[in-house]
């Protein structure tokens, strides 16, 4: 079967199969559970940057590619801090059905508009930052343009987004940012021992295609089957045109195996990114305490699992030669994973851009937590309430929301396979 990738990983000692059953039966169940909760389920973003890069893009996205105003997040949010306060453009906008070409600024209205006893308790919230080890650019919290979206209320799945726009996100990303000499049209191969790639790059090569491929898996499994009855589900040929050996000439299952292999990357940062959590000053705060407790247990229950994995990443291979190269390594890396995330700004469709930044950022988090070990391991030793390492709600909210993403397409390769078997009978 040619989604049937099989076999020993390249650049760490993992096979698919230990991972099929390690996701869909040991973390996936975990992590969508996780993910509901008011916690994980409401993300801030800007939606409203300007593409840095280019300005001849169109403003006006497809019926699909609409962000549904959150109508529940900030009400929670008033209700949990008893404010009664209700604006009353948010409770009109909430009324309408967004069919058509979105209006992103619609949804600004929302945290613009609270009142100053709201803003300060929304503060709790927030945590520290640690600017200097970030792969990724964030979105400024405190920008009024910055909004909470509800990741429950806007799925990823089809939209409709392709042709040049599309095109020209994914060109600019493996042709200009990705270590590679890359067109999309005549498509190099990275993975091959002359590319010339040492094997930071080529891991950095394999994390955006990896990601290409969850989001061409989730639009696969989630596409719009028939748009009167408003039916979704799995397209087996559209998936079977991106990722069959023959018809992509052997590409397809490569970028799969690029898939399982940022899976492994993210699934090592939870592991080591435990003792941050097991601190008794962390909470996952949304301020109702009960919830918040048993969210915090399910937290560390699916990390101890991520931990008890046996064939993880073993990431010291990656910038461990000569110290000066090493460091200089790190740098270009980070600089150019960096630009990946402003690029997000460019992409047109804002169901798209929401979740190309919000996965790019969880995948930004999940490197910085690879790439702090010293600090991470020190934690144990520091004062709790002030640990030397940090993460925001936002870059905690990402890197949850990113993993379950990749977990979910691990899961649906296996709903394809048994399509697909299901044909041939
Ligand atoms: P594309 O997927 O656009 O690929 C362009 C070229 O890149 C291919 O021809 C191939 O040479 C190469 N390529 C393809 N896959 C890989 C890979 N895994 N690794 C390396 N090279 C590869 N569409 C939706 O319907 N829903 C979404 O949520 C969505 N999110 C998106 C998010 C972002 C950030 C971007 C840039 C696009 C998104 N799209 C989404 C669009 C989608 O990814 C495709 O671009 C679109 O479906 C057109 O597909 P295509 O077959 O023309 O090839």
């Amino acid at each position: 079967c040619f989604c049937q990738v099989t076999g020993t990983l390249d650049d760490c000692a993992c096979d698919v199969e230990t991972i099929d059953s390690f996701n869909n039966k040991e973390i996936f169940p975990k992590l969508q559970k996780l993910l509901s909760s008011d916690y994980f389920r409401f993300y801030k973003v800007n939606l409203n940057n300007p593409c840095p890069f280019w300005t001849d893009h169109s403003q006006c996205g497809l019926k699909y590619c609409a962000v549904k105003p959150c109508t529940e997040c900030i009400w929670h949010i008033l209700v949990l801090l008893d404010v009664d306060y209700f604006p009353p453009q948010y409770s009109e906008a909430a009324s309408q059905d967004i069919e058509e070409c979105e209006k992103a600024e619609k949804l600004g209205a929302v945290d613009g508009s609270l009142s100053d006893e709201t803003r300060q308790a929304l503060q709790e919230w927030k945590k520290h930052d640690d600017e200097s080890d970030r792969f990724c650019m964030l979105d400024d919290e405190d920008s009024p343009k910055s909004q909470y979206v509800d990741l429950l209320l806007n799925p990823e799945r089809f939209t409709g987004y392709k042709g040049p726009e599309a095109w020209r996100i994914w060109n600019s990303i493996y042709e200009e940012n990705c270590f590679k000499p890359y067109s999309v049209k005549r498509p190099l191969n990275p993975l091959a021992s002359n590319s010339g790639l040492c094997v930071e790059k080529r891991a950095f090569f394999r994390l955006v295609s990896g990601l290409h491929a969850s989001i061409n898996t989730h639009l696969s499994a989630r596409y719009l089957l028939d748009g009167k009855s408003r039916l979704w589900g799995h397209n087996v040929s559209e998936f079977q045109q991106r990722f069959d050996e023959e018809l992509t000439e052997g590409e397809g299952p490569k970028r799969l195996r690029n898939l399982y292999f940022l899976y492994l990357i993210e699934l090592r940062a939870l592991a080591k990114i435990l003792p941050y959590f097991e601190r008794p000053a962390f909470h996952l705060y949304t301020g109702q305490r009960t919830q918040d407790n048993e969210n915090k247990k399910l937290l560390l229950e699916l990390l101890h699992v991520a931990k008890s994995f046996p064939l993880h990443f073993d990431e010291t291979a990656l910038f461990a030669g000569n110290k000066k190269e090493a460091m200089k390594l790190k740098e270009d890396f980070k600089m150019t994973f960096k630009n990946i995330s402003r690029i997000m700004d460019c992409v047109e469709c804002f169901k798209c851009r929401l979740w190309g930044k919000l996965q790019t950022q969880g995948l930004g988090t999940a490197l910085k937590i690879l790439f702090s070990e010293r600090q991470i391991e020190a934690m144990p030793n520091m004062s709790n309430t002030n640990p030397s390492f940090q993460l925001s709600r936002q870059e905690i909210v990402s890197l949850f929301n990113a993993f379950g993403r990749i977990s979910t397409s691990v899961r649906e390769l296996e709903n394809f396979r048994s399509l697909l078997s299901n044909l041939k009978q």
